[in-house]
This record gives structure tokens, sequence and C-alpha cells, in this order.
């Protein structure tokens, strides 16, 4: 069976800490402990901002791109998105940050569709570049999350099924969340198995995201009592 890894690149760096889940992507574990050090550092609006991106702020817009697809393709991979979506939904209910944006309001998630993703060693069939933007005073912080979902249309030499991508959509999402990669199938965010696609959320994936976000909520809620 082939598998194909999914790939993503995020844009910021820091220092390490410890007592997160281990299916937390390592890049955000170092991006909380650097919010954690900020505000022991008496930083506390720069920790704030880090901390609420860490969450993806309440409301952040998906929308996706379905131009050049026809009319056929676009109708199973709109299926594919919705279901990919709704995996999330589901397992987090009203914790889920990510909505269907339309493609008049700004999205701050874009979702596009290519023949081939490029940008990385592997041969990808997804991915998504996440850059995190803050900016604080003593008084005040802003932060701004926005992302690029690239998923590739084909698998092999025929185009995706709804079920691929509904995976590839649900993978890319559980990076946005907070996620790494796992080697292992079985896990939305192991590789991809064509024709054999797990599209579905594993329990434990579903506890580290529920953990990670507890962790940085309790963290938020410290900084904001003092
Ligand atoms: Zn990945």
């Amino acid at each position: 069976m082939l598998s194909l890894a999914i790939c993503t690149l995020s844009m910021f760096g820091g220092a390490a800490s410890g007592e997160m889940p281990n299916l937390v992507d390592r890049q955000l574990v170092e991006y909380f402990g650097n919010a954690v050090a900020a505000s022991k550092d008496g930083q506390p609006q720069k920790a704030l901002a880090m901390l609420t991106l860490l969450l993806l702020p309440a409301g952040t817009g998906l929308s996706v791109d379905y131009s050049g697809l026809d009319s056929k393709t676009a109708e199973v991979f709109r299926a594919g998105v919705l279901r990919g979506i709704g995996l999330w939904q589901d397992a987090l209910g009203s914790e889920m940050p990510i909505t269907l944006a339309s493609r008049t309001a700004r999205p701050d998630i874009v979702l596009k569709f290519t023949d081939k993703v490029t940008g990385a060693d592997c041969r990808c069939k997804g991915e998504i570049r996440s850059k995190r933007w803050i900016q604080w005073s003593d008084q005040v912080h802003y932060q701004q999350f926005s992302a690029t979902i690239t998923v590739c249309k084909y698998a092999d030499s025929r185009l995706m099924t709804e079920s691929e991508i509904a995976h590839i959509v649900a993978h890319e999402l559980g990076h946005a969340l907070g996620l790494g990669d796992v080697a292992e199938t079985g896990n939305i965010m192991g590789p991809l198995e064509i024709s054999n696609p797990y599209a579905k959320i594993n329990p434990s994936e579903i506890e580290a995201v529920k953990s990670f976000r507890r962790l940085v909520k309790d963290q938020l809620a410290q900084i904001e009592r003092r």
C-alpha cells in the first residue's frame, strides 16, 4: 500500500517546554514555552497574544477555492472538505475555533487544490503553511493567524476520492489545531494511505488537542488574574 506524507511548514521559532501531550507539534510546544517565558519575564501582553494564537481566535474563517475544477470534481471535493471539517467539529464541539467562511469575507485560512504540492522533499499530498503574527505594548496586544492549505488533486494518476480529501483536510486542520505528524497509519496525523484513507480522528488525537487547549487556557487565565 502506498503511503504518502502530508506536510506542514510553520514560520516562527523559540525555546522548549515540558508537560505537553506528546502528539502536539514540537514547534508549537516551543511557542507555548516562549509564551510562558514572556509572561514570567514581565511581558504579559506578549504572552496573551501568543497564547491566543495557540488556541486560534474563535471564528477563524476557512474559505475554499474550487476554481479550476470541473463541476463533478468540485462536488466530490466539496463533500470531502465538509467531511474533513466535520470530523473536527464533531470531536471538539463548541471548542472548534475554525468555521467555514464565505469567499467574500477575508478568510484567515485559504484552502486550494493543486496538481502538485511542492516545498518539501517528501511526496506531499497536502500542506499547510501557517503564519502567526503578534504585536504588543505594555497595555494591549494584537495577534493574527493566517494559513494556506494546499491539497493535491491527484492520487497516483486518478483524482482524489471524497474520503482521501477528507483525510487530508482533517490532517491539515489537525496541524492548525496543534498536532504534529505521526508515522503510524490509523491516525489522522499519520500518512495518507491511497485507496485506504483513515479519514477519522483517533480518540488519542482528540484528547491531545483538548488537553493542549486546556493547558493554554489555564495559562491565559493565570496571566489575566494577575
Ligand atoms: Zn502533516
